[in-house]
């Protein structure tokens, strides 16, 4: 391993492609910040039963992809796995719930830890944007939220993605429907492990992606017909709201999702370019995670989006972003009094909202020149001593590779004209 190497699993966001993150994250988010969801920023860290308790104790995340660690003073935290349950946590230590405006709508864009066995489009440090709505049960919720995350995604040009969507029921009528696909699974040929996982969270059984496994699954007691009818109505109710939005959906009555506490709603974007990692964001209805952390009945519905394979569909759908070129103005200086006179213009640029930059280095007209076409800036400014002798830099349009001599005085405004 080379000493420079980043720890496995994991890569660093370097220019140019960097700046698709930040592209996507702006995207993601512009419809939530649009809509009155506030922002909302959790530590890196959290004690670890928040998700254990939050999570789910049956969870692939808690169970073997959790970063966790004692610290010296002997407190045993994880590195945050997912989002939800920090925000639910940050809102009731800051009481958001109780300032009488409900829901409490916040949004969130961090990086997140998980020891998974890295692949193509999944790693053990990635980021997320994330949005929540807390503490109303309304299935205009639930909907707004699907259709923003359709409307970010269709905002970045990304066309080859479908909603997958599934109610999972509520504590009424969940309960005899595991009992009824438990009593189902355990006449079935499984190994050990999954055996294991049909008492504890069965579920996630139907989630498997073994052939053998699914070939089992074909009888297998639908949820739907086990819905009681408050959660049809409440289903039957975002299902319209969709449509009547024009978002297209799939009903898929397998999405179970990894985490224990979803109910009622719950749906997944997957993107058809990115093979088995499919899922480029989830979430859904979790009306009973407040309680299990310790708060008061506060149904929330939310959502989390990955940025990593956001960006990775786009590539594969071969979606060109419409970035901006970061240096719109580009300045060669040749011999000591044109730096001087130079990085003043650049200056005065940059504080008329200009973005512009400069051959640093003393670096001779060739050398400098590549950099200039490099930055993909749509001007260099050039001045030797002959210029500033008559008062001039000469302004060049790197794209008809016209050049003009400028009034040294009438430069930044010249290029803030042209430049619109
Ligand atoms: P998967 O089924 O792919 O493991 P998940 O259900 O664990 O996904 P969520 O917890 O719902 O994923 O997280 C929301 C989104 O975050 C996913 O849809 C995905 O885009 C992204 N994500 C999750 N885990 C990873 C990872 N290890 N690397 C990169 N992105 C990830
Ligand atoms: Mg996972």
């Amino acid at each position: 391993m080379s000493t420079f190497q980043a720890p496995k699993g994991t890569y660093d966001l370097t220019p140019p492609r960097s700046a698709k993150f930040l592209a996507v994250r702006e995207a993601i988010s512009a419809p939530l910040r649009d809509s009155g969801y506030g922002y909302i920023e959790t530590p890196g860290f959290e004690n670890v039963e928040l998700f254990a308790r939050g999570v789910g104790e049956s969870t692939d995340i808690v169970t073997k992809e959790m970063y966790t660690l004692t610290t010296k003073g002997g407190d045993q935290l994880a590195l945050r796995p997912e989002g939800t349950a920090s925000v639910l946590r940050a809102a009731l230590e800051a009481n958001l719930h109780k300032a009488g405006n409900l829901p409490v709508k916040l949004w969130y864009s961090g990086s997140y830890y998980r020891y998974e066995r890295p692949q193509a489009g999944r790693y053990r440090h990635f980021s997320q944007v994330g949005a929540e709505a807390i503490g109303t049960e309304d299935p205009a919720l639930d909907a707004e939220l699907i259709i923003l995350a359709d409307q970010a995604y269709r905002s970045l040009g990304l066309r080859q993605f479908r909603i997958l969507l599934n109610s999972l029921g509520d504590k009424e009528c969940r309960p005899v429907y595991r009992e009824a696909l438990q009593s189902f699974l355990r006449d079935l040929d499984l190994d050990e492990e999954t055996r294991r996982r049909i008492e504890i969270n069965p579920l996630r059984v139907l989630d498997d992606k073994r052939a053998d496994v699914q070939k089992q699954l074909t009888d297998a007691p639908k949820l739907r017909d086990y819905l009681c009818d408050a959660c049809k109505a409440y289903h039957e109710e975002v299902r319209a709201l969709l449509t009547a939005a024009g978002v297209a959906f799939e009903d898929d009555e397998k999405l179970v999702r990894g985490l224990d506490y979803y109910t009622r709603t719950t749906f997944e974007f997957v993107h058809d370019g990115l093979g088995s990692q499919s899922a480029v964001g989830g979430g859904g209805r979790y009306d009973g995670l407040s309680e299990m952390i310790g708060g008061p009945e506060l149904p929330s519905v939310g959502w989390a989006l990955g940025v990593d394979r956001t960006v990775l569909a786009l590539e594969a759908e071969g979606v060109e972003l419409d970035l901006p070129a970061p240096t719109s103005v580009y300045a060669v200086p040749l011999g000591e009094e044109a730096r001087r006179v130079l990085f003043g213009v650049v200056t005065e640029l940059r504080r008329a909202g200009i973005a512009a930059d400069f051959a640093f280095g003393g670096r001779g007209l060739k050398g400098a020149m590549k950099s200039a076409n490099r930055s993909g800036a749509r001007y260099t400014l050039v001045a030797g001593e002959r210029d500033l002798a008559e008062g001039v830099v000469q302004l060049k349009d790197m794209e008809s590779g016209e050049q003009s001599a400028v009034p040294l005085a009438e430069a930044a405004a010249e290029l803030a004209k042209r430049l619109g």
